[in-house]
């Protein structure tokens, strides 16, 4: 029998803030173990929490972002569970009346724009982080580290909208630009910033039921949520095929073995005795904070993308680089405008990204050595035909290391490029004239000819023109000849 897959998935987004959901201790990596703790994030007796506006905010622009409807009294609720990474025994988070419902991710899949649908996003807060168990002579021990006890989450839930693990890779892909792009969180899933759980049933091809479904938690890798899934589908497909029935079960990905184990049988949402947050009171956004956000959107990647591609009529490949982050496109924008949209974007494609990761840097680099006036100052000299190709790269190539624009690039290093295209085009025109012969056999179809024609422009120019130059100029202008014969 033919099956189909059903997958939604669970996504948790760590918030860049600087402080801890509902305490002031700074929300950092990389401390020392349980020095960023309180009583408020420790759960002592009589401590209090407060929300974090500036990770509320985040949600919101989110939502926004995402389409959702943000709700304007929600509320948080306590889940109740016991694992030792919990230090209150209890995770606030939120349940019926979440932050931010609906909306949408458009995503492009195979070169189609599919829009895969939410349930909700909310706001919570993060679990410690268990190390275990180590042996201790003849004891076995865990270590706990409570630093990341209380950092902000936002819980992303879809609908059951995939059908594929490619498209949920590609959901994930999408997902993790849109977090960076709003400047919300660092978005690197293999350092935690984004976490992945899937929930996932075979039905037969065709049907409406849904099958009973399992959840793989802990999927820290774009490629491991695709082949975590692949794995799960296959185990599913054997045991339906072979008369089996599916357990509702939470499983675990062990990317390294490309494996999956039983972690726990499945909990209920009554087992986690959710209520209310008494300590916190509703949650009110209203519209002037709504208002607020909305102005703070930036242009979102897909719109960015969209009148990239219309505005300097880019291809998609060249639109999908360049909008793969915010600043990439934003300084591609600043070296376009003034002229060759498809120009710049061949060099910040090609020659700034090779030089971003030969030399290990963040594009804020780049920027301040080159901000993007002086590379369109430069742009525009190679589009005059000015600086020919491997000169061109030459100068590139100072430009990172040293100041100046062209024309003292040139002098610095000694390189004569005499001789613009309306000067040159003069030399050019005379030799054409006098060499009727070689025109002629060039015409008649003997490219070699040209570099007779080359000999023969830079004899004039007193050997200061740039041969490349020359030829292409004189390529340019045979190719009118030829148009008018
Ligand atoms: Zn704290």
């Amino acid at each position: 029998m033919a099956y189909e897959a059903v997958i939604g998935l669970e996504c948790h987004i760590q918030l860049n803030t600087r402080s801890k959901m509902f305490c002031g201790c700074p929300a950092e990596f990389g401390a020392e173990p349980n020095s960023n703790v309180c009583p408020v994030c420790l759960g002592l007796p009589g401590a209090l929490p407060r929300a974090n506006r500036a990770a509320i905010d985040a949600a919101i622009r989110l939502g926004l972002a995402l389409g959702s409807e943000i709700r304007r009294a929600s509320v948080f609720a306590r889940k109740n569970y016991f694992y030792p990474d919990m230090p209150k025994n209890y995770q606030i988070t939120q349940y019926d009346r979440p932050l931010c419902e609906g909306g949408a991710l458009p995503v492009l899949v195979d070169g189609e724009e599919r829009r895969f649908e939410l349930i909700r996003v909310h706001v919570e807060e993060d679990t410690g982080k268990s190390f275990h168990p180590e042996r201790h002579g003849d004891r076995r021990i865990s270590r706990l580290d409570f630093n990341r006890a209380g950092v902000p989450l936002l819980e992303l839930v879809t609908r059951p909208v995939f059908r594929k693990p490619v498209e949920c890779g590609a959901f994930l892909t999408v997902l993790r630009r849109l977090v960076r792009w709003l400047g919300i969180s660092e978005g690197e899933m293999e350092k935690g910033h984004l976490r992945c759980d899937a929930n996932i049933s075979l039905r037969a091809a065709g049907a409406d039921a849904f099958g009973t479904k399992t959840e793989i938690k802990n999927l820290n890798s774009i490629r491991g949520v695709e082949r975590g899934l692949e794995a799960e589908i296959e185990r599913q497909r054997v045991v339906l095929e072979q008369g089996g029935t599916i357990e509702q079960a939470t499983l675990l990905y062990d990317a390294d073995r490309d494996a999956l184990a039983v972690m726990r049988s499945k909990e209920y949402a009554h087992d986690y005795r959710y209520f209310p947050e008494p300590d916190l009171p509703v949650l009110i956004a209203g519209e002037a904070w709504l208002e607020s956000a909305r102005a703070r959107l930036p242009e979102l990647p897909w719109a960015c993308a969209a009148r990239l591609a219309s505005q300097y009529g880019l291809p998609a490949y060249d639109v999908a680089v360049l909008t793969d982050q915010r600043d990439l496109a934003d300084y591609y924008e600043g070296c376009a405008r003034q002229g060759d949209g498809k120009l710049a974007s061949n060099w910040v494609m090609t020659e700034v990204l090779r030089v971003l990761k030969e030399r290990g840097w963040a594009l804020a680099e780049w920027r301040r050595r080159v901000p993007p006036e002086r590379m369109s100052r430069f742009l525009a000299r190679v589009a005059a035909k000015e600086l020919p190709g491997p000169l061109a790269k030459q100068v590139f190539a100072w430009m990172i290391d040293e100041p100046g624009d062209v024309p003292e690039l040139l002098e610095r290093h000694g390189v004569q490029v005499r001789g613009s295209a309306e000067e040159l085009r003069p030399l050019i025109r005379r030799v054409l004239e006098e060499n009727p012969g070689p025109v002629g056999q060039y015409l008649g179809g003997r490219a070699a000819t040209l570099g007779f024609l080359v000999g023969q422009v830079m004899k004039e120019s007193g050997g200061q023109a740039v041969p490349q130059m020359v030829q292409e100029l004189l390529r340019a202008e045979l190719e009118s000849l030829r148009g008018r014969a």
